[in-house]
């Protein structure tokens, strides 16, 4: 398999949540969590404030969360969140207008902007699809073979909750994607949209900005630029992890703009990661539906399989369960992927039901509240019953696939 990123970087996934954590510290202040059928959340406010690298700002914005010192979580009409402390707000002004998200053009134009006031020299195309905005400068065949993947994947996606028996909605905002002619745009780009270290990873989705954040990937310097939807499949097809990387990431951006997760709720890394990774199998053929949906992930069977076996290497299904903490250690991250995998996998094919009910309760998670370690093991085994059991069971299991 050609790949041009380093073992490590190709299982990490950049989801950009330790600002959500740190901002969880704060949930003791909130007051007042305003639910989906609440009018205010519904109006728009124009909110000014002056952001965390000291620029003033006014967003055009719900309110969706306000703290008792009078902070305020907001929604922009982009879709982006803006977390604003007593300290920052300068003016908040309620008006009696609904709240409306911006258009696909108006969107497609904001995104351009940004990507040039990034310093990025290239010219950008905007592909509007059904639910997608693709913001490119890798040009219009790719941006059009991006967006209509991303499609086919949404149409999937939904066609497998429904059918296990979640219910999900359309996104309310059309979903942006940003996507670079080559690695050295997207560096540029990762590290002033977002900070330096996402300029490492293969591409990534941006809780707070709602945005997946991708580059060519059929870019490469010895190469001519692929000039057909064709030239696209042939060179994407000779490296399957390239095109899992941008499913895994635009099912992150699914899974939170349909209620599947709550953006800065305290969802646990291993169900949104393992989410991810359960979708990522491409399916290239356009033709028909997405074939390749609850397969088994070859890539991630073999790193689970590599791990099992590694002395200490392991992480008990316990400390998993827990915390997030294994995401974020250089030694541990490997294993909380591949066992996130094979934990979602086992979990979605053998005991789905528990598994849909376990969903339903997360989908339910209010923004900015965190759980106890303590709390996120007892809802788990509320729904999947004792751990050793159920250990013993996925171990199992998962041993019996891909043979
Ligand atoms: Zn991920």
């Amino acid at each position: 398999m050609s790949q041009h990123n380093s073992g490590d970087i190709r299982r990490r996934c950049l989801c950009l949540r330790t600002l959500i954590v740190g901002m969880m510290a704060t949930a003791a202040l909130i007051a007042n969590n305003v639910d989906a059928d609440d009018p205010p959340k519904s109006r728009l406010n124009r909110v000014t404030f002056t952001d965390a690298k000291s620029v003033t700002r006014m967003i055009e914005s719900r309110v969706l969360l306000e703290a008792q010192d009078g902070g305020l979580l907001l929604e922009g009409r982009d879709g982006r969140l803006w977390n604003v402390t007593p300290k920052q707000l300068q003016k908040r002004e309620a008006t009696e207008d609904p709240f409306q998200p911006l258009s696909a053009e108006q969107l497609g134009e904001q995104l351009a902007r940004e990507v040039a006031e990034f310093g990025i020299k290239t010219p950008t195309q905007v592909v509007v699809t059904k639910h997608f905005v693709v913001c490119s400068t890798a040009g219009r065949v790719y941006a059009e073979w991006c967006g209509s993947l991303f499609e086919r994947l949404h149409d999937a996606f939904h066609a497998y909750w429904k059918e296990a028996g979640l219910e999900l909605h359309e996104p309310e905002f059309p979903l942006p994607a940003v996507v670079l002619k080559d690695r050295a745009e997207f560096a540029e780009f990762a590290t002033k949209h977002d900070r330096p270290d996402a300029a490492q990873a293969p591409g990534y989705f941006s809780e707070p900005t709602n945005r997946i954040i991708l580059f060519d990937l059929t870019a490469s310097p010895n190469s001519t630029p692929a000039k057909t939807a064709g030239d696209i499949r042939r060179k994407l097809e000779a490296s399957s992890f390239n095109v899992a990387t941008m499913i895994h990431e635009a099912t992150h951006q699914l899974a939170f703009n349909s209620g599947l997760h709550t953006r800065y709720a305290d969802n646990p890394l291993w169900l949104t990661e393992g989410m991810a990774m359960f979708f990522e199998v491409p399916d290239l053929d356009s033709r028909s539906g997405w074939k390749t949906i609850g397969r088994v992930n070859a890539p991630r069977l073999k790193d689970f399989r590599e791990i099992s076996r590694m002395p200490r290497a392991f992480l008990p299904l316990a400390e998993l369960i827990r915390s997030d903490a294994g995401f974020q250690k250089a030694e541990q991250s490997r294993a909380a992927y591949s066992e996130s995998w094979a934990l979602t996998f086992f979990l979605l094919k053998s005991h789905r039901e528990q598994a849909v009910a376990y969903l339903k309760l997360i989908q339910r998670k209010p923004r900015l509240i965190a759980d106890s370690p303590d709390d996120r093991l007892g809802e788990f085994q509320k729904a999947f019953g004792e751990l050793e059991t159920l250990d013993g069971d996925w171990k199992k299991w998962i041993s019996r696939q891909g043979k």
